[in-house]
């Protein structure tokens, strides 16, 4: 099992490298990016959620917690009155830190259901039908929302089962191999099917992904990644960078 700073890297640099061609393709603005990347991230630390000896993941469960409560208040920032906006907060953060907390602390056995690759989908869809039905936001921007927090979940998940693989040592494979990038338990079926029928039934409640599937299929979105994938030939690496961050009274001007 990889451990909570290798998680944490791990999810940061995917979901980094993808929130980096969002903003070269200029398909979504600034602050939704850094959304996206914080939700890889999230994504990324949620498998490991119900380890109850897991203080790194209770901490960031708070910080979840918070930072929801803050993304409501900016969601309904300009609609509602100062004393409305406090108690979505509130309640916002009550409803994650002890109801959603709870509910996942009695539910779920680690490496049991949650830390599977149906779970990861299931959290990508809910945090989609979330974005979409709360938030109000477009089906595109849903859509990425879920993305991000479902790779940052199956990112764990490889972790994990690399860190299975003693890569160095004689024996090749640990005992642990092939338990954390699965697709469910057999030694709990019915719970199994119970899990494939919410991601289907979470599936359903999502907007349309058609919007979605286009924009990524769009050649147009990459168009401007793969063009500016290396300086061009002759063309010098961080043109004008130096200029930038010397403070202009040093520039000599
Ligand atoms: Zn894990």
């Amino acid at each position: 099992m990889a451990n909570f700073n290798t998680h944490l890297m791990g999810a940061a640099a995917v979901s980094g490298l993808a929130a980096t061609v969002l903003v070269m393709s200029g398909a979504a603005p600034h602050q939704a990016v850094i959304g996206y990347f914080v939700l890889g991230v999230i994504g990324g630390l949620l498998p490991d959620i119900d380890l109850p000896t897991s203080m790194p993941v209770r901490i960031a469960f708070l910080s979840l917690a918070v930072v929801a409560g803050f993304l409501v208040v900016f969601t309904f920032g300009r609609r509602y009155s100062l004393v409305e906006l406090v108690v979505l907060w509130v309640g916002c953060f009550v409803l994650i830190r002890y109801g959603l907390f709870v509910l996942l602390d009695r539910f779920t056995v680690h490496r049991g259901l949650v830390h599977t690759v149906p779970g990861g989908i299931g959290c990508g869809l809910m945090t989609t039908a979330t974005a979409y039905h709360v938030f109000n936001a477009s089906i595109v921007h849903s859509w990425l929302c879920g993305t991000f927090v479902s790779v940052g979940f199956i990112v764990h998940l490889l972790l994990d089962e690399l860190y299975s693989v003693d890569l160095f040592g004689k024996k090749l494979l640990k005992s642990s191999f092939g338990t954390a990038f699965s697709f469910g338990s057999l030694s709990q079926p019915l719970g199994t099917v119970v899990l494939y029928l919410m991601v289907g039934g979470l599936f359903f409640i999502c907007p349309p992904s058609k919007p979605f599937t286009d924009f990524m299929l769009d050649r147009d979105t990459y168009r401007g990644v793969t063009q500016r994938l290396v300086p061009t030939a002759g063309q010098a690496w961080f043109p004008g960078f130096l200029r930038r961050v010397t403070p202009a009274s040093l520039s000599g001007r």
